[in-house]
């Protein structure tokens, strides 16, 4: 797929001016020095098309409109961009509220561009009336000839000079039914030969025998989307409409429809570069076929880049407006680093959310010189930035794991965890050293004898050596087995700069958690001390979107812990 390829070209992180202070936000307090607008407030929307999920390019769409809206005091309108009957579904309706009000995007109306086809049909009959459009018996194909090229001008339709009278009736019997799909289509009359292609008889009203999601049978014309739009704008006031960039080329036709209809002061199109993330695809289209296809488990699978997976993932909004802010708005396309969006989550999540021990990999450790039923209790500080958020008791007993990472049997240069004769520290317990391995038929390591020194004992004030290494521990007779998921990328460089599919995208795996994680409600965040950051969720499938999370539990990576942001 085309648009895979202009997601690739990996840039330096673009970081622009914040959205609090942008190019549109200068033009706005233009407008308002000079009431362009007079009295009426500033005025956005945003307008989806019901025809999928919303992915986090949305959310910079969202947070941009909503953000300005509410900067200036003004209003900020939830559009579902519904004018195409063949597109949409009701389903995509509920995931888009659901997720703009999760961003934390509070609209001022909720309105279906459908609820206006009265309007738009009078608006265009308005049009014919002044001699600005046209009723062309060309075929699809045939309009396609005549529209010229870049450097050709294109040809004026045989129809084009129909009389007032005539281009009205015909329109009426196209409203009618009287004709088929495709047989009959109203075009705007303005200039075959402009360098604008968009401005050579753009087709405004077509013939779509389809029943609509919002409007039943009652309309077999529909209006076409560039022309939609200008009119949905104008109808509820809205002051700047922004957009992405590739509508550049529409917003001189955006002018022409509102100006031949006399509209008083109507909106201006505003265009903006679209969101582009490294590692990452955002067309709608190709989300849909990977949801279709098997690739991932639904829309809000964690790996999607849609606002429902991350938000499955354990994104929190704050995060996500948080990038928004950062990447700022610009008017040329850049694409920025995923590794921004990683750094956002753990910051937010940094101060907010409390540790726990949870070993994944795990390798067993016997401590010789223990007490074999002794256990004590060691404390353990929730969160090591935020003091006010406490401590925990952990027992501690002789047997534990640790992570099969930290012990090499032979230990590589600067390796300060477990290898034979070495001492480390065990997080809030003692100081361990590491006497002997125990390895099965196969010659793996299986289990570590070590010892531990009484007088270590953490926050005892021991000042007598120190050690280089610490590393975390749960005591095996007390811990819980938890499924968790880890995931990588969902999307890796392909051939040909494309990006494809990871195979390679989740591993499941059973991790050893100190035994309050049972009792984790779902969608509580931790930080798994020395892993990453992981929420609490259900099995992956076993959700309705939208509804509640049911199934079994399982710990949703977020994030790892290692920051390769910002770049130093
Ligand atoms: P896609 O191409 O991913 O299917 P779309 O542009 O067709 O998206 P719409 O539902 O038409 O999706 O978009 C609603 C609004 O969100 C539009 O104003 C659009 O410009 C904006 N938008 C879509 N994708 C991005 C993006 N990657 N970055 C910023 N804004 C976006
Ligand atoms: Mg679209």
């Amino acid at each position: 797929m085309s648009e895979l390829k202009e997601t690739k070209a990996a840039a330096e992180p673009a970081v622009s001016a914040p959205a609090g202070n942008n190019f549109i936000h200068n033009i706005i307090d233009k407008d308002l020095e000079q009431k362009t607008y007079g009295e009426k407030p500033i005025y956005t929307r945003f307008p989806p098309e019901p025809n999928g999920y919303l992915h986090i390019g949305h959310a910079k769409s969202i947070c941009l409109n909503a953000g300005t809206a509410e900067k200036y005091n003004g209003k900020f309108n939830l559009r579902f961009d519904d004018t195409n009957p063949m597109k949409e579904d009701v389903e995509y309706v509920e995931s888009i509220k659901a997720d703009v009000a999760w961003l934390g995007g509070k609209w001022d109306k909720l309105i279906f561009a459908s609820d206006y086809f009265d309007i738009m049909y009078d608006c265009a009959v308005k049009l014919i009336k002044k001699g600005k459009a046209f009723v062309c018996d060309l075929s699809a194909e045939q309009m396609k000839e005549y529209r010229g090229t870049l450097t050709v001008p294109g040809k004026e339709s045989p129809y084009r000079n129909r009389s007032v009278e005539e281009n009205l009736k015909l329109f009426e019997e196209m409203r009618e039914g009287k004709y088929a799909d495709g047989e009959k289509v109203l075009r705007a009359k303005i200039d075959m030969a402009s360098p604008n292609i968009n401005m050579r008889d753009p087709a405004i009203y077509r013939v779509a025998h389809v029943s609509h999601h919002n409007t039943g049978d009652k309309w077999c014309v529909y209006p076409l989307y560039d022309f939609a739009h200008p009119l949905e704008d104008a109808i509820e006031g809205i002051t700047h409409s922004i957009c992405t960039l590739e509508f550049e080329d529409h917003r001189p036709f955006y002018d022409w429809v509102l100006r031949e209809l006399e509209w008083p002061t109507p909106p201006q199109q505003i265009e903006f570069a679209r969101l582009n993330l490294t590692n990452t695809v955002m067309s709608k289209r190709y989300l849909k076929a990977l949801v279709d296809d098997g690739t991932v488990v639904g829309w809000d699978d964690p790996r999607m880049p849609t606002i429902a997976g991350l938000r499955r993932r354990g994104y929190t909004p704050e995060a996500i407006r948080d990038f928004c802010e950062r990447i700022g708005v610009a008017k040329a396309n850049s694409t920025v680093e995923i590794s921004l969006l990683e750094h956002c989550i753990r910051e937010d999540l940094k101060t907010k959310v409390e540790s726990r021990m949870v070993i994944l990999n795990p390798l067993k450790v016997v401590i010789t010189n223990y007490p074999e039923d002794m256990t004590e209790e060691m404390e353990i500080e929730n969160n090591k930035e935020v003091p006010e958020m406490g401590s925990r008791m952990l027992p501690f007993s002789r047997e534990l794991y640790v992570e099969q990472d930290d012990f090499m049997e032979v230990p590589v240069k600067k390796y300060f965890r477990l290898f034979p004769g070495n001492e480390v520290r065990f997080k809030g317990a003692y100081f361990i050293t590491c006497n002997e391995v125990v390895k099965d038929e196969e010659g793996n390591v299986v289990e570590l004898r070590c010892t531990y020194d009484p007088e270590t004992r953490s926050g005892s004030g021991f000042e007598g050596r120190k050690v280089k290494g610490t590393i975390h521990w749960v005591d095996a007779k007390t811990a819980v087995p938890v499924k968790v998921r880890l995931y990588d990328y969902l999307f890796v460089d392909g051939e040909d700069g494309r990006y494809v599919p990871n195979p390679e995208s989740v591993k499941e795996i059973t991790g050893y958690a100190e035994p309050s994680l049972a009792d984790a409600k779902d969608g509580e965040r931790f930080q798994f001390f020395r892993q990453g950051y992981f929420i609490a969720g259900r099995e992956l499938g076993a959700a309705v979107p939208g509804g509640p999370d049911r199934g079994e539990r399982v710990f949703h990576q977020i994030v790892d812990l290692k920051s390769s942001w910002p770049k130093k």
